[in-house]
Order: C-alpha cells, then structure tokens, then sequence
C-alpha cells in the first residue's frame, strides 16, 4: 500500500526540498499539537478533544474509530477548519490554523481540503457533474479535463453526469461526493463516516475507490468509522476513548480493529 511503501521515498525527496517548498512536501499532511476542545464553561463545559497530539502523513489512509462521544467529529471539524480548538495547534501542511484570519481559513477550506459527510450533501437542483465541479466553480476555477475525467472513470459515474441526485442511487450520490472532493486533489480528504448511510455492497466500493485513490494519486484520506471492516482498508486506524488517543494499529485487519475495539470496551 502506497502510504507504508512510499514512506521512504517520502524521507528521501524531504531532504532535497528548499525550506520555501515545505508546505507542500514535507512528510505529514495535517498534524494536531496538544489539541483541546472546551464545548460550555463553568459546570456545563464537556471536555470534547483532551490533548491530542497525532500526525497524519502524506499519501496515507487514516481511520478514526471510538465509541459515541468519544471526539471523532469534533477532532474531524477541528482539523479540517470548520471548528476551533480551546487551545493547542493544528497543521495542514506548515499552516498553523489558528493563525489564520477567517478570510484565509475559508481560502484554505476551499483550496487545501476535500470532506465526503455521511449525508452526502450534494446540491439537488445540479445535476452530478455540475455538483462534482461546484467547489471549482465557487473558487473561480475550472476543472483540470484530465482530473475530471481520471476521477469520474475510477467513480464509474460517466453514465450519470447529466442526473440529478434524486435520479442517483445512494451509493451513486456518494461517488458524486466523493468525486467533488477528489477532482482538485486536495491536499487532504476529511470522510465523516461516508458509508454510514451505504448499503454494504456500495459502502466497500467507495472504500475501494478511496483505497485507490491513496494507492495511485498519493491522496492523504483521514476517515472516521464505526465499522471495522471499512477500518480495514486504511493504513492505521488511530482509537479515541474521553478525548485522547488511546490506541493505534498499523496494517489493521478487520479481526485487529475487532479485538482492539473488544479490549477497549466499545
Ligand atoms: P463522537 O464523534 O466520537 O461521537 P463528538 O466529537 O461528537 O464525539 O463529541 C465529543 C463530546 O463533545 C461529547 O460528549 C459531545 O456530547 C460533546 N459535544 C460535541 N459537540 C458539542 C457541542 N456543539 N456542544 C456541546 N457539547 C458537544
């Protein structure tokens, strides 16, 4: 799998790169330091994220597990600049989010990062090709033809462009999701539990695209899910138990996710 087998390559090409160019080729694609989330004040404040200090490395396939209420979301949000940590950092590349004004956050949002939600979220009067292009569009951009093409083929979507979502199947939607958020490459790829409403079928299908999509464009993907089968297809599955880091598994297996998740309590 490429995020294992490129490690070294990785390593190697780090030490070419001018300091000027490292945003874009150093080893770890996002990165949270001491991250902690504060949701209230006073007698009511819910300790969400409780010093999360965790690297995801470029062209590696990440999955979040934990039990309900465990921060996956919110540590998904925070990383991916939709929320806002109570203290601690946050990188995408070397840009520190907590530096940035809204205006740039917004920027970054738009130009760095890609999210496929649980809900789709797909416009319903577009049909899938103007919703797979509508991020581009908002940002002033077109398409790359080649980029569109190379991700609508591996979606198999070439037969629905002209459909709307409700003519889609949910499995059809989700690639349309997906596609939207792999068509400018982004820097990074936050999934929000993506097969959750899936039938099984369609579920490791997209997760064979997603898989496919870090094994040949070197895509980073962090992916958070209740499933151990889905967890399966990533690098490492990285386990959250009250806010923290409680466990890792590198190369995981669907009976490794299993018994961790069984040891762990969840
Ligand atoms: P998970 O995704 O693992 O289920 P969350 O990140 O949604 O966990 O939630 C972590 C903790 O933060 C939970 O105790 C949850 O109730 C709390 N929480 C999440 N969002 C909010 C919010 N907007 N306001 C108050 N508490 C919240």
């Amino acid at each position: 799998m490429s995020g294992r087998s490129s490690a070294g390559v990785r390593s190697a090409s780090a030490t070419l790169v001018a300091v000027s160019d490292i945003s874009t080729t150093g080893t770890d694609a996002a990165r949270t330091v001491n991250a902690v989330k504060v949701y209230g004040k006073g007698d009511t404040a819910v300790t969400a994220l409780d010093g999360i200090s965790v690297e995801f490395g470029r062209g590696e396939f990440t999955a979040i597990m934990g039990p309900s209420g465990s921060g996956k979301s919110t540590l998904l949000h925070c990383l991916a600049g939709l929320d806002t940590l109570t203290s601690g950092e946050i990188f995408i590349g070397d840009t520190e989010l907590g530096s940035l004004s809204e205006k740039n956050l917004t920027l970054l949002r738009r130009e760095r990062v890609g999210f496929i939600f649980q809900a789709y979220n797909l416009v319903p009067t577009l049909n899938a090709e103007d919703n797979i292009t509508l991020p581009l569009a908002i940002a002033g951009r077109k398409a790359d033809p080649e980029a569109f093409d190379d991700v609508v083929d591996s979606m198999k979507l070439r037969e629905r462009l002209s459909h709307r979502p409700a003519e889609l199947s949910g499995g059809q939607q989700q690639r349309v999701a997906a596609a939207r958020a792999l068509v400018s490459r982004p820097e990074i790829i936050f999934a929000d539990e993506p097969t959750g409403n899936l039938d099984s079928k369609s579920g490791l299908e997209l997760l064979a695209f997603m898989r496919k999509a870090v094994d040949e464009k070197n895509q980073t993907i962090v992916m958070v899910t209740h499933d151990p089968g889905g967890a399966s297809h990533a690098d490492r599955v990285v386990f959250l138990g009250d806010g923290k880091v409680v466990h890792e598994v590198t190369e995981p297996t669907t009976e490794a996710v299993f018994e961790v998740m069984k040891s762990l309590g969840n």
